[in-house]
């Protein structure tokens, strides 16, 4: 698929099953509190705290956002950029964990075709809840379902007063003989074995200064895949920058520049901070 046919693809399957399709907000917020949009879910988040009504109970949404909270990480894994887009399903009072691990499993498996045996599923410490839903109804065995903590599986990691909750993420496993290749590697890894495909955010609470939660008016659901991550797997490639989209633009660069484009469709070790492409360098 190409990333025009990806981005069609997502709204269009949440569009059919009853949300609106909300634009892109811009990526300058004008909240005081922060500079740029950083998630899918910034733009709703009076909505979720139930300040402002929600454009509709369910909603649906591609998000242009700047990367900031793990900037360190752009240029040193497969994945990360300083611009990227979130793709993004919302339920406001609507349906929740259930109904979100159901569209996301469908959505994954049936319409994009990755075999299911390839996907990990992690879930908070205490959620039995989520884990059932994904063994019992959904039929992930157990050993691929894992328990994470706060700096995994709670959206997000540091404690603010906005809407927060846990959350349960789709991880798609490269394969044993990729990555660390340590014996206890797993989705929290920070190697590229495993890629955190899709982040199911259960948005339930504001958190105060002191770490008291109060339930929100109405739990929600707050999704973000990254679009960058979802086209470098479908269009089977090592990095995220070499999709068809950021591939010509990386052509163009190179062009004007008289340099070769670097490497493309080999198999490029991802883990190996030498076997970068060059064009990462100058
Ligand atoms: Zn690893």
């Amino acid at each position: 698929m190409k990333c025009q046919e990806i981005r069609d693809s997502f709204l269009g399957f949440f569009e059919e099953r009853g949300h609106r399709i909300m634009p892109s907000a811009p990526l300058v917020t004008d909240d005081p509190t922060t500079l740029f949009t950083v998630a899918g879910m910034q733009p709703y988040i009076a909505a979720f705290r139930g300040e402002e009504r929600p454009p509709a109970p369910r909603v649906a949404s591609n998000q242009k956002c700047a990367r900031m909270g793990d900037l360190e990480r752009v240029g040193r894994s497969a994945t990360h950029h300083t611009f990227f887009e979130m793709l993004g399903n919302f339920s406001f009072g609507d349906y929740f964990k259930q109904g979100a691990i159901e569209f996301a499993w469908e959505y994954v498996v049936d319409v994009l075709g990755i075999p299911p045996e390839r996907l990990w599923i992690t879930v908070y410490t205490d959620d039995d809840e989520s884990e059932e839903i994904w063994n019992k109804q959904i039929g992930v065995p157990l050993e691929r379902i894992v328990r994470l903590g706060r700096g995994e599986n709670w959206w997000p990691e540091e404690r603010w007063e906005g809407p927060c909750g846990p959350c349960t993420e789709i991880h798609l496993d490269n394969g044993p003989e990729t990555g660390c290749q340590a014996a206890n590697c797993g989705p929290a890894c920070d190697c590229d074995r495993f890629v955190e495909l899709w982040n199911l955010v259960f948005q339930m609470y504001t958190e105060a200064p002191d770490g008291t939660l109060t339930e929100l008016p109405s739990p929600g659901v707050d999704t973000g895949m990254g679009f960058e991550r979802l086209a470098m797997i479908l269009q089977n490639k090592n990095f995220s920058t070499e999709t068809d989209e950021m591939w010509q633009i990386i052509q163009r660069t190179s062009s004007v520049r008289s340099r070769s484009p670097g490497r493309t469709g080999e198999a490029i070790s991802t883990t190996d901070a030498t076997l970068r492409p060059t064009w990462l360098f100058g």
